[in-house]
């Protein structure tokens, strides 16, 4: 009997999480073409290490990220629990090769399963303390689906704890494997040894059938919610960008004009035009506000949070799921089935959109490798580059990038000015750059413009100069690298910038270049 009811409700349930599976599948599949995603494996294995195996970006917050590391891995290593509670359902003496003869193992599911249980207290102690009925938006919790992360610590719970008693049930009735090295299962067994034989069996049969349903209900669960991570969450490591999730930013398609055509669409518009990794970023956000804490915007009281920013495409993409995945043919025509909408400021409040400063701190706390930067970024260049539609601040700023080659309109004559003020003297490249000479400092608009920066830039001078470096610098055949441009989703001018700045180095033949900009290199 049952054998019967526990394998109806594993047909059951797997039924349902395949074809939840399989949705998603197609949904992320929906998304456009994701380049350099599948280069340099030895990185992409590495990081599967250090990341998934290792958790080594959840270990970053000492407490949550040791109980982090026992769930995780009480979950990888009670599989063989899993592989117990089906064989016994056949077969009381179950055993396999490897499972249901060695004490170790036994050992070694108990201590996870207790391991496991701990973690369970302390992450809920850390939702209480973190509350944000409590803290409001000091909490990295506010605007998470806290219910569910209550109800999937609950249903954790129960999987260990019908185990827990199964197995105890299972030492009285003779049929479980292990020795008292299993020794939660022991202690257990105790409590229920005066119950008597016939009651064990009955607690057995129970607990092993709830074991069951609570496994494949919570299988049901994941799927549905923002625990689908458990099993996401490697796969969007692996193809995230290498050798850091936080590194230079995709180009939008190549801005060449031979290569433009009337539907060329710049940056992302609407959540199709979104890659296939960036729809896979959305679905792995487990939301644990990790994002949120750090980010400054925020932490200014601005309207953006990467978090909610994600998790509001996330709502988006399964709204619009109908639309992505079902077309009708008619007349051999395709036909869209939903009007879509327009990600700002239909999806995304044009406010949350640019209060980003593309600082990048939640990339790098983002324990499972999600880029919010690329997607801000995309959606910002298709509110400039396809509706010329961005802040009037910035409008300046880019005016000035175009015509003066510095974000302040200060102009290129003045960018050798701080060279006066030292007491030796600074070489000005004016052709290519003189055989004797080892470095061509490139210097930047703020070091070389802004009164304070260049103070900085003069004392790194003093510097390279006191311990023999040899240098020159361009002076006004610098001009702005297009970094503020291309943060600000102004792909055509960083790009147009970019091209000026290579032709201006390449004709300087420099061998070894000094900046004080990350942005050049
Ligand atoms: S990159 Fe933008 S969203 Fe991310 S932390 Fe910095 S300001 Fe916040
Ligand atoms: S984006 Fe990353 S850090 Fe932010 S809530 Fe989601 S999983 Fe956590």
């Amino acid at each position: 009997m049952r054998l019967i009811v526990g394998l109806v409700i594993t047909v059951a349930a797997l039924a349902i999480a395949l074809n939840r599976a399989l949705f998603i599948m197609k949904l992320v599949r929906s998304g456009a073409k994701a380049p350099n995603r599948s280069s340099t494996i030895a990185s992409r294995i590495s990081t599967e290490l250090t990341e998934v195996l290792g958790q080594r970006k959840l270990l970053a917050k000492t407490i949550p990220g040791i109980a982090h590391f026992f769930t995780f891995w009480g979950f990888t290593i009670l599989i063989a629990t899993i592989i117990e509670a089906y064989g016994a359902l056949f077969q009381s003496n179950f055993a396999i090769p490897l499972i249901g003869h060695d004490s170790w193992l036994g050992f070694i599911e108990d201590f996870f399963s207790v391991a496991v249980l701990v973690s369970l207290v302390v992450f809920s102690i850390i939702r209480v303390i973190n509350a944000p009925k409590k803290k409001a938006k000091a909490s990295r919790f506010y605007g998470s689906h806290n219910s569910a992360a209550w109800l999937v610590l609950a249903g954790i719970a129960l999987v260990v704890i019908t185990l827990l008693v199964y197995r105890a049930a299972q030492v009285n009735t003779g049929d479980f494997p292990y020795s008292n090295f299993a020794f939660a299962s022991h202690l257990i067994a105790n409590a229920l040894a005066p119950l008597g034989h016939s009651a064990n069996s009955a607690i057995e049969t129970i607990f092993l059938l709830g074991n069951i349903a609570i496994i494949m209900g919570f299988l049901v669960f994941v799927t549905y919610s923002k625990h689908l991570h458990i099993f996401v969450a490697p796969i969007n490591i692996a193809f995230s960008r290498r050798p850091k999730a936080l590194g230079a930013l995709d180009k939008t398609p190549n801005m060449d004009p031979e290569e433009l055509s009337e539907d060329s669409v710049f940056g992302v518009g609407k959540i199709e035009d979104f890659s296939w990794k960036q729809l896979l970023d959305l679905v792995t956000c487990t939301e644990c506000g990790r994002c949120q804490e750090q980010c400054p915007a925020w932490n200014t009281q601005k309207p953006l949070s990467p978090k909610l920013l994600i998790m509001d495409l996330r709502e988006h993409l399964f709204e619009s799921s109908q639309r992505l995945l079902t077309t009708t043919k008619d007349s051999g025509t395709t036909q869209v089935l939903q009007e879509p909408k327009m990600l700002v400021p239909s999806v995304i409040d044009p406010d949350v959109l640019w209060s980003c400063t593309t600082c990048g701190a939640c990339v790098e706390a983002c324990p499972v490798d999600i880029e919010h930067i690329d997607a801000i970024v995309d959606m910002r260049r298709y509110q400039v580059l396809m509706e010329s539609d961005f802040p009037s601040e910035a409008q300046g700023m880019l005016r000035n990038i175009e015509n003066q080659g510095d974000p302040w309109g200060l102009g290129s004559s003045h960018r050798g000015d701080w060279v006066s003020e030292l007491d030796f003297e600074v070489p000005i490249i004016t052709n290519e750059i003189p055989e004797d000479i080892e470095y061509l400092f490139w210097v930047g608009c703020a070091g070389a413009l802004d009164e304070r920066a260049r103070k900085v830039t003069q004392s790194i001078a003093r510097l390279l100069h006191r311990s023999g470096v040899t240098f020159a610098i361009l002076a006004k055949k610098e001009s702005c690298t297009g970094d503020p441009a291309r943060r600000l989703g102004n792909e055509y001018l960083y790009q147009s910038q970019a091209m000026t700045n290579i032709e201006t180095l390449n004709s300087a033949k420099a061998k070894k270049d000094h900046s004080l900009l990350p942005s050049l290199l």
